[in-house]
């Protein structure tokens, strides 16, 4: 979609994970309103359509990915590299839209019952923008997996330096009936942050901000080392351990402690598997 004067190039992705689907019910939704930006050039991406169209709401978990995980991919090593896959070859394809892009959005969802929130990357600018949005409520500053680049640390927008913005903002339990309103609140917050437009659509009724913002800061994202972890009980996100030293989860013969007081669990992993992430640590921040 271009818009009528000159702007900033933003791309909205959703089904980066083919079972994550409130991001392309909100792309559907916007395509099909009055829509159009007030400047600049917007570009929509389904991004993993191999994946999602294995999609069967019998095995709903299933169609994560086709080959690997489409979210682990985006350094130039990996996109320049010798490896195939199906996530790769699209990847490959959808790169030069990521690079060309001012801001990017990239739309997801939760395996287990979370919050809305954005998770803003490691550098200032990113927490800047997310106030802006001033939606989803949560916001998580966090560097990413061991297991791989994200598409929102892809580049410049990993670039303190660089007035390149990604957000990825996970909206709510995957299968959860609200999670599509969330995606489209969220992509007009977006859209108005940066400046691509200047009041949303009539059809599209924005709802009321739920409170003030939250800042959390993480510090650790716990890797699994081992086949034999186990969380040491039914944690929920945003859960607060008060006391350092906590264990948390049992990892073969390693014991995951937490390191500080007051220390908040974001996204516990459903299906914990080695080399992934199990759970990020980290502190709610005054901002
Ligand atoms: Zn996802």
């Amino acid at each position: 979609m271009v818009g009528n004067a000159p702007g900033p190039t933003v791309l909205i992705s959703a089904l980066i994970h083919g079972n994550e689907l409130c991001g392309a019910v909100a792309l559907d939704q916007l395509l099909s309103s009055s829509f159009t930006p007030d400047r600049g050039r917007l570009i929509l991406a389904f991004a993993n359509v191999a994946a999602f169209s294995r999609f069967d709401s019998a095995h709903p978990y299933l169609s994560r990915f086709v080959d690997e995980d489409m979210n682990r991919l985006w350094s130039p090593d990996i996109l320049d590299g010798p490896k195939k896959s199906a996530e790769l070859t699209r990847a490959r394809a959808l790169r030069p839209l990521v690079e060309a892009a001012d801001y990017l959005l990239d739309l997801h969802s939760t395996s287990l019952p979370a919050p809305a929130m954005v998770l803003s990357g490691a550098h200032g600018k990113g927490r800047n923008f997310a106030r802006k949005m001033g939606y989803p409520t949560y916001v998580v500053a966090d560097k990413g997996h061991r297991a791989g680049v994200r598409l929102r640390d892809f580049g410049e927008f990993n670039n303190p330096e660089s007035a390149k913005c990604a957000m990825l903002v996970e909206c709510g339990q995957h299968f959860d009936n609200d999670s599509p309103a969330v995606a489209i609140q969220t992509i007009m917050a977006f859209l108005l942050a940066c400046g691509m437009v200047d009041e949303a659509p009539e059809d599209i009724p924005l709802l009321p901000c739920l409170g003030q913002q939250q800042f959390i800061e993480i510090s650790h994202a716990v890797t699994i080392r081992s086949d034999r972890f186990a969380f040491s009980g039914e944690f929920q996100c945003f859960e607060i351990i008060p006391k350092a030293g906590t264990q948390i989860a049992q990892d073969g013969s390693h014991k995951v402690l937490t390191p500080y007081d007051d220390c908040v669990l974001v996204m516990p992993a459903r299906q914990p598997v080695r080399g992934h992430t199990a759970v990020r640590l980290g502190r709610f921040v005054a901002e």
